[in-house]
């Protein structure tokens, strides 16, 4: 969410209640309410100022500016014509789009009036004005007809209001959760899962993980590639490295283990002891080039079958120990 947004949001909503206190102050004059129809005046002047403050990007300002309006305005319509209009309902609409204020000036690091302490004050103030209404009834007396569609356009106002703004909402949550838990479980330059992610899977495939089977393989001399061709090349090779790993089916997982080096499992089938050379063989035959270069990259890569009842940190450790074998005699090859 960019202050962009917040500000095109904000002239929209601006233009929108605009409108509607037009069409409102014709009702009250149709009505013959003359004091609210004078008193929409200074309400289309705030309106003018909320350009103003949109403009001069002051959002906080103008947003708890129309608020305070709109409680006001609340206010001023039930005690002039009663509850029978149903203005006194926009109260309601009010307490969460205060909190969700509160979300988003804090999202945009601004200071902003906290909502609870408001929505207290709105409250009280709702009570005073309904309260005095209750016991003396509304200053004006006004036809029950007049009353009846308002009471209608009010409440279907407040109600499709609360209806789209608490879905939208819900929606937006769900949405966002979904791309922090994308982001939480994916190492960023690779694309592949991370090591936290794939530690969960690992613990979830546990209990049928006979046949499975774990590989760490890790770049031959990758501290020689940075130093000779550049950090950057170092993070194509992974980049590349990771497209090449994960080209197999859908029980191989891939997951960046480290700095360069990568777990690679091979869930729940068969496992041909051939499938890793293969795998080395193509790395080895692969083409890596940077900026016109031709970078050669080999991997060596430790192997460990899931013996029976062992933990899955015990093993990881087997294959790290296989890959640490590999890495003693010669590199470019894989250890079992
Ligand atoms: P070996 O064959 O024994 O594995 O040697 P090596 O040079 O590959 O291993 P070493 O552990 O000495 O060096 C790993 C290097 O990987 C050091 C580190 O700077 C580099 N590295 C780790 N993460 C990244 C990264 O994200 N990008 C780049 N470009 N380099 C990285
Ligand atoms: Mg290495
Ligand atoms: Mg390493």
């Amino acid at each position: 969410m960019t202050e962009q947004w917040a500000q095109k949001f904000s002239y929209a909503v601006n233009t929108v209640i605009l409108l509607m206190v037009f069409g409102l102050m014709y009702f009250f004059s149709i009505i013959e309410v003359d004091f609210l129809v004078r008193f929409s005046i200074p309400t289309i002047a705030v309106y003018i100022i909320g350009y103003i403050l949109i403009w001069r990007k002051k959002l906080d300002f103008y947003v708890w500016m129309v608020y305070l309006w709109i409680t006001i305005y609340m206010g001023i319509t039930t005690l002039c014509l009663g509850h029978d209009f149903g203005f006194h309902l926009y109260c309601m609409s009010m307490i969460p789009v205060m909190f969700v204020t509160e979300y988003i000036s804090y999202k945009l690091n601004h200071k902003s009036l906290k909502a609870m302490p408001v929505c207290v004050g709105v409250v009280v103030f709702y009570l005073i004005c309904t309260s005095y209404v209750s016991f003396r009834g509304p200053l004006y007396d006004i036809d029950k007809n007049a009353a009846g569609i308002f009471w209608m356009m009010n409440s279907l106002t407040v109600f499709g209001f609360l209806i789209f703004y608490t879905n939208w909402l819900i929606k937006t949550i769900v949405q966002s959760e979904d791309k922090l838990r994308q982001m939480a479980h994916i190492d960023k330059l690779t694309g592949l899962y991370n090591r936290h992610y794939m530690m969960e899977l690992l613990e979830q495939l546990a209990s049928n993980a006979d046949g499975s089977v774990l590989a760490i393989a890790d770049i031959d001399h990758f501290k020689k590639i940075n130093d000779t061709y550049g950090h950057n090349a170092g993070d194509y090779v992974l980049q590349r490295m990771a497209e090449l790993l994960k080209e197999g089916d859908e029980n191989t997982y891939v997951c960046r283990w480290g700095g360069e080096e990568f777990l690679v499992l091979l869930q729940g089938h068969l496992v041909d002891d051939g499938v890793f050379e293969a795998l080395r063989r193509k790395i080895e035959k692969a083409d890596f080039s940077f900026e016109g270069k031709q970078i050669r990259v080999t991997m060596t890569i430790g192997v460990a079958y899931r013996a029976k009842e062992e933990t899955i940190d015990r093993w990881i450790q087997r294959a790290d120990e296989k890959l640490y074998y590999g890495k003693e005699h010669g590199r470019n090859q894989v250890a079992m």
